[in-house]
């Protein structure tokens, strides 16, 4: 069989691949090829997270303005979104608690942060005790920020949703099919060759491109790096578990509830109680280091502690673990979280500081756990925004974390723009053939500069 032709290869179905290639191909009659490895879109982080749709108000907003202008954004496109797809969107709002003086100061920022990050003053208030009691009266703190603009849904859902969506736009999707080798075609820098191994097929099939989207999550720093692009970066991947409560503890409260991280220089939230869009109460997520972007479990993580442990003491490598290791508050912060997924007790206490009428004893099962890959730089230090890296005639998406889920269409449609303003694709059809309003993107593309 010949090689397989096409304008524009996405590795990766997660929520940011897959919605590009539903924007890219509502636009467009570019000739679009979505590769994942796995059998359907978006079972890695994409299905195992929070879901929320996260209020902008714990982003800075000169530091973190395009995340947080995406995830203002994303409540109104997920909102539309859900309600023309029917998944459900609860509109269950987040309540922010803090007990000692340096939390309420941190609460004051957060409203300020909040509404310099465009969230309407009557959607978010201060609260103190006497005020919280009145509407959440299991909650234990001395002043509270409540959010009513946040809200829970089911990603995997939705992402694949989306996918269906991409197909209807002639999107052509391969599942069970793994990117092992990509280059450029030796005449030209123009022309990229992929090959992959289709499950469960033997033989490897071969792609040529134009234009390469790498949206491959955990897996992105190691795409790049397979296609030698110069970068200053390493991953290192922690682990989230959740418990998911008994029933009884359904009607406990009504909005979830975070706690001013232990940890604020780390992109990490300390264990919240987490109301679910499918009515289940859960406490999660902690932030474990593990070996692997897939290290759900032991076996995974034992498999890859030799390969990770090399790659990283190999040649100069050994300057970023010293400069990694040599940081206090990273041991403390990943001991403290290492605790917290060998003992439930321990996680749970941690939750049990603002809501002390949960028992450890009444949790018994785990919910799903799931995998952010965190880049560091030279210095040991984590990076704290999504990174868009553009080389010849690609994209790579790296870093793209939490309130990835939530700004995934904002950053599709700014993206999407981006690629028609730089000539890759052109807009051969009218925003009227998506499912949002031309304002509401085009608003969006005004806010949200990567
Ligand atoms: C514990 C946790 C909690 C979170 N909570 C929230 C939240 O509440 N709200 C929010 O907005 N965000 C949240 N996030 C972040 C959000 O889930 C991520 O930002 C988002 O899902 C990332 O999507 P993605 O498409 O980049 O990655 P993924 O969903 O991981 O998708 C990448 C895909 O690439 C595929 N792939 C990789 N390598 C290859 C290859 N070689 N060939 C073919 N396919 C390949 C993988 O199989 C995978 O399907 C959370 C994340 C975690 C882990």
């Amino acid at each position: 069989m010949g090689i397989h032709k096409t304008d524009i290869v996405i590795i990766g179905a997660g929520i940011i691949g897959t919605t590009l290639s539903y924007v890219i191909s509502s636009l467009s009659n570019a000739k679009v090829i979505l590769i994942e490895q796995e059998s359907k879109a978006g079972v890695h982080s994409s299905s195992r997270n929070t879901g929320k749709v996260h209020a902008p108000f714990m982003y800075d907003p000169e530091k973190k303005k395009s995340i947080a202008k995406a995830a203002l954004f994303g409540y109104e496109f997920w909102n539309n979104y859900c309600r023309i797809k029917r998944i459900p969107f609860k509109e269950d709002g987040i309540m922010e608690v803090a007990s000692n003086s340096e939390g309420i100061k941190t609460i004051y920022k957060h409203l300020e942060w909040g509404i310099r990050n465009g969230l309407d003053k009557k959607d978010v208030e201060i609260l103190d005790k006497k005020d919280v009691e009145k509407i959440e009266p299991n909650v234990n703190c001395q002043t509270a920020l409540v959010c009513n603009k946040d809200a829970s849904v089911d990603y995997g859902e939705i992402t694949r949703a989306l996918a269906n969506d991409a197909n209807r736009n002639k999107v052509n999707t391969i599942m069970n099919a793994k990117v092992t080798k990509i280059k450029y075609s030796q005449k030209s820098n123009e022309e990229i060759y992929l090959k992959y191994a289709k499950y469960p097929d033997t033989n490897e099939k071969e792609i040529q491109c134009d234009y390469l989207v790498n949206a491959a999550g955990g897996s992105s720093l190691g795409i790049a790096n397979m296609m030698g692009i110069d970068h200053d970066y390493k991953s290192l991947h922690f682990r989230g578990d959740y418990w998911i409560a008994p029933h009884k503890y359904n009607s406990l409260t009504n909005h979830s509830i975070y706690s001013i991280p232990e940890f604020q220089q780390f992109p990490f939230l300390d264990p919240h109680w987490i109301l679910r869009s499918n009515g289940n109460r859960e406490i999660g997520p902690n932030a474990c280091p593990v070996f692997s972007q897939y290290g759900y479990n032991t076996k995974t993580n034992l498999k890859e502690f030799l390969p990770r442990v090399y790659e990283f003491v190999k040649g100069s490598n050994i300057k970023w673990v010293k400069n990694l290791l040599f940081k206090k508050e990273i041991l403390k912060m990943a001991s403290s979280e290492m605790l917290s997924s060998i003992s439930k007790r321990h996680m749970i206490s941690r939750v049990k500081k603002f809501l002390p009428s949960i028992k450890p004893k009444d949790f018994v099962t785990k919910g799903t756990s799931g995998i952010r890959s965190n880049l560091i730089d030279k210095n040991g230090e984590f990076i704290l925004n999504p990174i868009f890296l553009n080389s010849n005639n690609t994209l790579h998406i790296l870093n793209y974390n939490s309130p990835g889920a939530t700004g995934a269409l904002s950053i599709g449609f700014a993206l999407t723009f981006k690629l028609i303003e730089n000539g890759v694709i052109k807009k051969d059809k009218e925003i009227s053939n998506t499912h949002f309003r031309e304002k509401l993107i085009m608003d969006c593309i005004k806010e949200v500069k990567i």
